[in-house]
């Protein structure tokens, strides 16, 4: 296994319970890509380095049966999974059930419940095909096709079009915008939909004392198996790895290339360089002296809070990135850990993780935007600041290569690479090679923690992989 990501442990794990022998080795001194924390501002403060909230941890059917909690993972469920404010000094917040946050809504309650509760409902059908790949085919297709009459529209369209007022709009779009894609495209709705949905169904948790405390149930459950994990050691090569039976690749397409670009068919190597990086992230961590005073109380009740205002403002904000721009101001993703879990900070001191999105590879300093949209909304905010971390997409992809240019979610989610990723084929997990796969969130279901790229990548290459049959 190349890289100790997410996908890849969770690639790693799916192996070894059917009994392969796995060695795991990542190129950074720390196991965990994406899933890590460090006091990155002041000793005590603890902070998640990358991803830090995890509606698809328990909304993942892979890590949902692996039993984390028994190896020391405690997830954390703030009362509300997001909060959205306004400027007038109230704000919405998306909470667990779908009736607490319509009824907010004033007159799109029942746009709003018509809308997520369908979905909500079918869930359970539904999962399995929207956490995977496009080719297989659904067994609930009708339900599928339900889901995607909404889904495959813009963000903005469907936002118009089912809701009349503005909290509920902004509310859509505001989940909508994680998918780092301008909300007029095609297929943003489905992030809207989808992270809407899992905050009902499963809630917005983190993990008590960060989220490398993720990675460490990973790593204790791939140990407990066998599985060998070695930090500090990248792979520059495939021609340098031991004799195996498999390569399992939780890099980018362009990590892939630099891997094994001279033995991969041309063709390949073409498609590979067509897939296309998104805008990178700019994140800054915070200590704080006291929590966020927020304008509007019901902030604190959730424990991510979406700053960006307006449906408009928001179309604005993730438009700008695409086109080379900074937003004046920017969407910013906003958690507030310590409000909920102590452990994260000395007592009576706090802690924020926050991003926006700027253009691939930017070098701006987003700093003082992100900082006067906090304000914005939580007057007093930077009085309180004792610390700061600032990580622009450069040195976000220096602690990881698979954030290029920053793009957080291994490669632009726009219409065509959330069907398709990395490429259109079959078994998107395999490459030409014989037994080399990738297994990152380049590959389906793409972006996020919830693992699902590396367990599918490792069924595919138990079931397809002649070379991955059992020796007799
Ligand atoms: C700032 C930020 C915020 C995010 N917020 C969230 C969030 O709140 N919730 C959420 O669900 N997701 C979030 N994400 C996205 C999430 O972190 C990723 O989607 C997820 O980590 C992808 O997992 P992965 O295993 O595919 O790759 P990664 O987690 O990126 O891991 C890849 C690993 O492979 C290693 N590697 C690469 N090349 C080599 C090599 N040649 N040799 C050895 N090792 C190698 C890397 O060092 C890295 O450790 C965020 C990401 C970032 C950066």
């Amino acid at each position: 296994m190349v890289g100790s990501g997410p996908n890849g442990l969770a690639a790693a794990i799916t192996l070894a319970r059917e009994g392969r022998s796995v060695l795991v080795r990542e190129a950074e001194e720390t196991i965990g890509g994406g899933v890590r924390s460090a006091e990155l501002t002041l000793p005590g403060f603890v902070h998640d380095v990358c991803s830090s909230i995890y509606p698809f941890v328990p909304g993942s059917p892979f890590f949902r049966e692996l039993g984390l909690e028994e190896r020391g993972l405690e997830l954390i469920q703030p009362a509300g999974a997001a909060a959205h404010p306004f400027d007038d000094g109230t704000a919405v917040v998306l909470e667990r059930s779908v009736e607490a946050t319509a009824a907010q809504l004033g007159e799109d309650e029942r746009a709003y419940r018509n809308m997520v509760e369908p979905i909500a409902d079918a869930w359970d059908m539904l999962e399995e095909a929207v956490l995977a790949p496009l080719v297989t085919a659904p067994r609930h297709p009708v339900a599928l096709a339900r889901f995607a009459l909404s889904a495959l529209r813009s963000a903005d369209g469907l936002a118009r079009s089912a809701f009349t007022a503005e909290r509920a709009r902004a509310l859509f779009a505001g989940c909508a915008a994680h998918s780092i894609v301008p909300l007029t495209w095609r297929g943003t709705a489905a992030f809207g939909l989808v992270l809407a949905v899992s905050g009902h169904r499963f809630g917005w948790p983190f993990a008590r004392g960060g989220a490398q405390r993720l990675t460490d149930a990973l790593v204790s459950h791939l140990r407990s198996l066998g599985g060998e994990i070695e930090a500090g050691a990248p792979v520059r090569s495939l021609a340098e790895l031991p004799r195996t039976r498999a390569v399992f690749c939780d890099v980018t397409p362009r990590g892939l290339l630099r891997l094994a670009a001279d033995r991969l068919p041309t063709d390949y190597v073409r498609r590979l360089q067509r897939f296309r990086h998104g805008p990178g992230a700019f994140k800054v961590d915070y200590a704080l002296a006291g929590p966020l005073p927020w304008k509007a109380e019901e902030c604190a009740r959730a424990g991510t809070v979406h700053l960006g205002g307006t449906l408009e403002e928001l179309v604005i904000s993730e438009q700008a990135p695409w086109r080379g721009e900074h937003a004046q101001r920017p969407f910013v993703l906003l958690a507030q850990h310590t409000l909920f879990d102590p452990t994260r900070a000395p007592e009576g001191k706090h802690t924020v993780w926050a991003y926006c999105h700027v253009p691939h590879g930017s070098a701006r300093d987003m700093t003082n935007r992100i900082e006067r949209q906090i304000e914005r909304f939580a007057p007093g905010f930077r009085d309180l600041v004792v610390g700061r971390s600032v990580m622009p997409p450069a040195e976000l992809e220096l602690r990881n290569e698979n954030l290029v240019g920053g793009d957080i979610n291994g490669g632009a989610a726009n219409l065509r690479q959330l069907l398709f990723r990395p490429t259109l084929k079959l078994v998107p997990y395999a490459t030409p090679l014989r037994g080399v796969y990738l297994c990152s969130s380049s590959t389906p279901p793409g972006g996020g923690v919830h693992g699902m790229c590396g367990y599918l990548a490792a069924r595919a290459a138990l079931r397809h992989g002649g070379s991955l049959a059992k020796p007799s």
